[in-house]
């Protein structure tokens, strides 16, 4: 049988519209949140606010939840909040969004990179064990693509060496580890509502603890380092126009209406979990007996709200290279991106001396991969047209 042409050759291509990784979806209620606010006497330090927290923390089970402008403000204060400083190192993957290891530059300590595990794709914790000097102080743990990281093993290596454990939940908002909610379990989670991500805000964020010290800091480093509080104070006053900065924060707050947005969001997280849950499963049965492909191994402890679902090219068997098979998916409309560039091939953390070689599980990952449409207003024919478009192309280069 003839090998039917690709678009990328001059072929038909399966769709006629472009179908993009990712994709917000909101309706009407959404909608009629954000008009509320806009209409009402707060859009900004109003009461949205801390529903919204109140909503995140019933979802994820933490006790405390502090809402900021974006998930890398969220990380930039649980470092601040940990006590990340100059001379200190902090651990972290390198298959992540570069703010899971800018958070360290920012507060003048080292990123470290500890290397993945071949299969989940999540940081390794012998590699972590193996990072930890006398100047590391916490890990970033990403839950990259919705899989929680092995959060007992990594929670056991911080206890024992003293280390403060960041969960970056920017991928997993939905997910379980154990039975326990992402974000009730790492001494402080932080979360990204961005319009890729599993629930959003167009922009913002948020940290989850359980620790009431920590809860108050970030509050205080959310506004500029400010406190009403009498007790807060270094020199307390009940004057009635009396506010004092304490320490050096920033204005990272979240708008009232951005807020009431993602807790519209929040109250839909069944519905994202559930259909993302399906289409992972169609996507896993449509892939996992192609041996051209391999899949991302998925652990017993996690129940994944999946952000992103990865194909993984056998390159043993397929002539062609990852950027000729993402060309390729390009050409039939399916608009796949790659996730992620190791964090220190960029140009800045050449400047900062780091080097190709640092981590070889993750180099060779980077090399493989391209991450296939995954979002809630996916319809069928979308999910339909995916696995056409790859099986086309997989039938097109496969070696045997
Ligand atoms: C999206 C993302 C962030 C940053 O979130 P923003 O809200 O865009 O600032 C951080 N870490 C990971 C892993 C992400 O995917």
């Amino acid at each position: 049988m003839a090998k039917e042409q690709l678009a990328i050759h001059g072929g038909t291509p399966v769709r006629t519209t472009p179908l993009g990784y990712g994709r917000q979806f909101i309706d009407e209620d959404d909608i009629q949140a954000v008009i509320k606010v806009l209409k009402s006497d707060y859009l900004t330090c109003g009461p949205a606010i801390a529903s919204m927290e109140r909503k995140l923390c019933e979802i994820t089970g933490a006790k405390y939840a502090v809402a900021v402008s974006n998930g890398t403000a969220a990380l930039h204060l649980a470092c601040l909040a940990a006590g990340i400083k100059e001379g200190d190192e902090v651990i972290t993957t390198p298959i992540t969004f570069a703010a899971s290891a800018n958070c360290a530059l920012y507060c003048g300590a080292k990123p470290v990179f500890a290397d993945i595990n071949p299969e989940t794709y999540n940081i390794d914790p012998a590699c972590i064990k193996a990072a930890i000097t006398p100047a590391t102080k916490a890990v970033v743990a990403v839950d990259f693509t919705g899989q929680a990281t092995e959060l007992d093993s990594i929670l056991e290596i911080c206890k024992e060496n003293n280390l403060v454990l960041i969960e970056d939940a920017a991928h997993s908002l939905g997910t379980r580890y154990k039975g326990k909610g992402v974000g009730s379990i790492a001494d402080m989670t932080t979360f990204s509502f961005h319009p890729v991500k599993t629930a959003t805000g167009g922009e913002g964020g948020a940290i989850t603890t359980n620790d009431e010290t920590l809860y108050k800091k970030l509050l205080r480093l959310r506004a500029h380092g400010i406190t009403r509080n009498q007790d807060e104070m270094c020199n307390p006053s009940d004057a009635g126009w009396y506010y004092e900065q304490t320490e050096l924060g920033f204005n990272y707050r979240i708008t009232d209406f951005q807020a009431a947005l993602i807790e519209s969001q929040l109250c839909k997280i069944d519905r994202f979990s559930q259909k993302r849950k399906e289409i992972v499963k169609i996507y896993e049965e449509a892939f996992q007996d192609v041996p051209e492909l391999l899949l991302q191994k998925e652990i017993e402890d996690s129940d994944t709200t999946r952000h992103l679902f990865i194909l993984r090219l056998n390159s043993k068997r397929l002539n062609c290279t990852r950027r000729e098979f993402f060309d390729a998916l390009h050409a039939e409309n399916i608009k796949v991106q790659v996730h992620y560039i190791p964090v220190y091939y960029h140009s800045h953390y050449e400047k900062l001396g780091y080097a190709k070689g640092l981590c070889p599980n993750a180099e060779k990952l980077y090399e493989e991969i391209v991450s296939i449409p995954l979002f809630y207003s996916m319809n069928e024919q979308d999910i339909r047209d995916v696995i056409t478009a790859v099986n086309k192309i997989v039938s097109y280069y496969k070696t045997k």
